[in-house]
């Protein structure tokens, strides 16, 4: 096994632990009863990805601040057979694709 590989499966690894532990948090607050049914989740890097787009993006986009509700952002997941397809679509049309098929 190559030291990529390792690497590779210790940011796997540590990304299953953080969301187990995020899903823990949520029994603790909620209780298990109101648990999402499904929820969605991005990996580290994606959210760098997406903060260093974004921090470009503010400069160069057409709508003036969307809000977290009724703004139009939208968060695309699209589960497939080996992986999940992850978008962000801005209010203004203009979007990014966080789907990273080197971990499916
Ligand atoms: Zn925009």
């Amino acid at each position: 096994m190559k030291i990529e590989d390792l690497r590779k499966s210790s940011e796997r690894l540590t990304e299953y632990l953080k969301e187990k532990e995020a899903e823990d948090i949520l029994v603790k607050t909620f209780g298990p009863k109101e648990q999402p049914a499904k929820s969605f989740n991005l990996y580290k890097s994606q959210v760098d990805t997406f903060m260093r787009w974004s921090k470009k993006h503010k400069e160069v986009c057409t709508k003036e601040d969307t809000g977290a509700i009724g703004g139009g952002d939208k968060w695309i997941f699209m589960p497939t057979g080996v992986g999940m397809c992850i978008k962000y679509v801005c209010a203004c049309g203009d979007g990014i694709d966080l789907t990273e098929v080197n971990k499916w």
